[in-house]
């Protein structure tokens, strides 16, 4: 038997498990201050993907009658440095793309970079974080000078009397963070700013806190009348604005006018609420939280701003006790934007345009500054560009044809260009598409880094081998490299590739000099900046910029400009408990699957009346770019003027056909969370005709992620957290909490 302590493939709180395997392999919940031995749903299935019969064992080539068919690493690796070798020599560097994703290792996300610019020569790399954290990001950047999404740890939070959380659904993307919140419910302290009853907004009620159901695309309006309201009433902390803080005088004029009338009446919530919320900030114990609902809009800078200017005002950034975070949503969406494979980036969060981290990283490399291309170009816009000046794809960790906005568009360019490369495990529909797919291990079956929500650096360990005839990318992009006769050093050991990654952002923001893989597996608390240690808050003296004050960043609420003619209703998107991102993965696990079959459109009861829609029959939502079908579920849980769905599926369900590809301009986010649609019912329509992907109850059988044994559920108040203990004894599973029907079934998520 072989087993490891690891963390879960998913999202970015990272959850400590041990994957065991002997014949079948499973995970138990690991004691770690993030989950302290809880894991969700997506958790506790994780294992039955690693045997999947759907898993790519082979390379895949496009053939002559248009099917893919099996070959040879050897021709797979040929014909893909032909691709890239003679998209170069026809049409320059820049016709060569790569297009990374925040699930990879940090190994794989600086080696891809490093890939990029060496042995591709090309400015043309970006990744689908710019689709997650980019907004968030950009403004912690101009504010504290670092975009570190939790500046404190998250156990902090279970001290608060104040938690505002805005646009997150952490009891469906998250459920073992709810156990950060019980102090905040407690004190009667969670406000949950959401246009929707979400899972999460119900956990606020009852004593326990406020939801604010804004109208949707009014978050920014909101946090300008709640900074107006704390300057107007005193509650601001002047002594802090004057020790830590400038640009104060710019702000105050800048939210002057957002008086609370005027907020309320913009965003539909009532005077005494809005100033209940800045007074209890005000009261001590308070914590600002935002997520993609807030951020993932073309204003979404500007709120993750206004977010930020608030808790600046009230003095809550960098002190014990209280604090402003965003919470990163992809496995390793903190470290896999650190370390080159965003546009404009070279490791260590240094830019790609300053000349000494020019030097200093071509130094690392063994190149020529000059040899380094220029800042490419974000990825909606590098999307764009397939099919016209960029001729050669490489995709490794994405599933753009569905999580990209206005995918039937992304779904064209792909199919214009020259070679389209796919790195997976799976056949995703971006696979589907390629020339050439190369199939790679699974996260239990590799070792590396990955960078959780609050900055801490944790290992990813191996506990079983993968399937004979897949490889990790390390080893895809050294055999490449090789083949183009790249320059450098190519290295396929993962703690190898950390140490030159280390080497390479020493002295960056987000520096990693003082670690390695021997270092982390001690286990010392990690986190950067890390030369000879590191810090959890490291805002506590002084903020990242030259003068180690943070910048008060004064941002305007324009009003939204609908583009869609005809279309009456606002579709905001998500995912539910049971969902992954793009579903590439959790859309091939059984019990997920099972209970999320089908795409569902929330639609309220009032506006499914005045449309001639009944519960549970099929609609069509569309706009200008497409239609998507789902069915309707009537719920008072969304205002009347929106309607909900998940992005998670592919095809006919696909939420992206109808999301436009227009970006914040600073962040360039796409605009997800805000698009005009119509609905109408789908007449006599009785069975829908979905994109799914069988799930695979034969594997269950002999290779299975199970649910350990249950031996209590967080705080009482998680739904869909298994708290679990290897050497429990078994217990049976309150039927509410049985892995194989989860207790979160109904529990959604608006935003990711
Ligand atoms: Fe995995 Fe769920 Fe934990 Fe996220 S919350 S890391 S998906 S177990």
């Amino acid at each position: 038997m072989s087993s490891a302590d690891t963390h879960c493939p998913y999202c970015a709180l990272q959850c400590a498990m041990t994957v065991s395997h002997a014949g079948s392999t499973t995970v138990t919940g690991r004691d770690f201050p993030t989950n302290r031995g809880g894991l969700c749903a997506k958790g506790w299935t994780s294992a039955e993907l690693l045997a999947s019969p759907q898993r790519l064992r082979m390379p895949l080539t496009r053939q002559p009658d248009g099917t893919l068919a099996e070959t040879t690493w050897d021709e797979a690796l040929d014909a893909v440095a032909a691709a890239f070798r003679d998209t170069k020599a026809a049409h320059g560097a820049d016709a060569n793309a790569i297009f990374g994703g925040g699930g990879l290792t940090n190994e794989k996300a600086y080696q891809l970079g490093k890939f990029a610019r060496v042995a591709l020569g090309t400015s043309r790399i970006d990744y689908n974080g710019r689709f997650c954290m980019s907004s968030a990001a950009a403004a912690s950047n101009r504010a504290f000078g670092m975009d570190r999404g939790l500046p404190f740890p998250v156990a902090d939070l279970d001290e608060a009397q104040t938690i505002l959380l805005l646009g997150s659904n952490v009891a469906a993307t998250m459920p073992p963070f709810l156990a950060h919140l019980a102090g905040a419910r407690a004190a009667g302290g969670l406000i949950v700013v959401d246009p929707r009853r979400s899972a999460t907004a119900r956990l606020a009620e009852d004593g326990a806190g406020t939801h604010l159901q804004p109208a949707p695309g009014t978050d920014l309006p909101l946090l300008l009348g709640l900074t107006h309201i704390a300057l107007a009433e005193g509650l601001a902390d002047r002594a802090y604005i004057e020790e830590r803080t400038t640009g104060f005088d710019a702000l105050r004029r800048s939210v002057s006018a957002w008086w609370p009338e005027r907020t309320s009446s913009t965003t539909g919530i009532p005077v005494a609420q809005l100033r209940e919320t800045a007074r209890r900030l005000a009261a001590g114990g308070a914590y600002v939280l935002t997520g993609r609902g807030v951020e993932q809009h073309v204003d979404g800078t500007a709120t993750a701003t206004a977010a930020i200017n608030l808790a600046l005002v009230l003095g809550l950034v960098g002190r014990e006790g209280s604090g402003y975070g965003t919470l990163t949503g992809q496995g390793n969406g903190q470290g896999g934007r650190e370390h080159g494979q965003k546009a404009d980036q070279l490791p260590g969060y240094r830019s790609i345009r300053d000349p000494e981290a020019r030097r200093h990283v071509a130094g690392v490399w063994g190149v020529d500054p000059d040899e380094i291309p220029d800042a490419g170009v974000p990825a909606t816009a590098l999307l764009g560009e397939l099919g016209g000046p960029v001729k050669t794809l490489l995709v490794a960790g994405s599933n753009v044809v569905v999580s990209a906005p206005d995918v039937d568009a992304v779904r064209s360019r792909l199919k214009a260009l020259d070679t389209l490369i796919v790195c997976d495990f799976f056949l995703s529909e971006t696979a589907e598409l390629a020339d050439i797919v190369l199939p790679v291990l699974q996260w239990a079956e590799e070792e590396g880094t990955m960078t959780s929500l609050e900055g801490r650096v944790i290992r990813r360990r191996r506990a079983l081998p993968g399937p004979e005839g897949a490889r990790s990318e390390l080893w895809i992009m050294a055999e490449i490299a090789r083949r183009l006769g790249a320059a450098s050093t190519w290295s396929i050991d993962p703690a190898e590739v950390f140490d030159e990654l280390a080497r390479a952002s020493e002295g960056g923001i987000a520096d990693y000099s003082g670690l390695s893989h021997a270092l982390l597996d001690t286990g010392v608390e990690a986190y950067w900046p890390y030369r000879s240690s590191g810090t959890p808050r490291p805002f506590a003296e002084h903020f990242a910029h030259a003068d180690g004050r943070a910048r008060l960043v004064p941002v305007e609420a324009t009003p939204p400009t609908p583009t869609d003619r005809g279309a009456d209703l606002t579709l905001t998107t998500g995912r539910y408990l049971q969902q992954y991102q793009s579903g590439t993965q959790t859309r091939r696990v059984t019990e997920l699957h099972k209970a999320r079959p089908e795409a569902r459109l929330e639609i309220h009861p009032a506006t499914a009346s005045r449309l001639g829609i009944r519960d549970g029959v099929l609609v069509a939502v569309s706009n200008e770019r497409g239609t998507v079908r789902a069915r309707a579920s009537v719920t008072t849980d969304i205002r009347h003027d929106t309607v909900f769905l998940p992005f998670h599926y592919a095809g006919d369900e696909c939420a992206n056909r109808l999301t436009e590809a227009i970006v914040d301009p600073t962040s360039a986010m796409p605009e997800f969370k805000r698009t005009r649609v119509q609905v109408k019912a789908i007449p006599d329509a009785t069975t829908p005709a979905p994109h799914h992907i069988a799930a695979s109850p034969v594997v269950v059988a002999e290779h299975q992620g199970v649910a350990p044994p249950l031996v209590g559920v967080a705080g009482g108040a998680a739904p869909g957290v298994l708290i679990t203990s290897a050497t429990s004894p078994s217990a049976p599973l309150p039927s509410s909490l049985s892995p194989s029907t989860p207790s979160s079934s109904t529990e959604e998520e608006t935003h990711v």
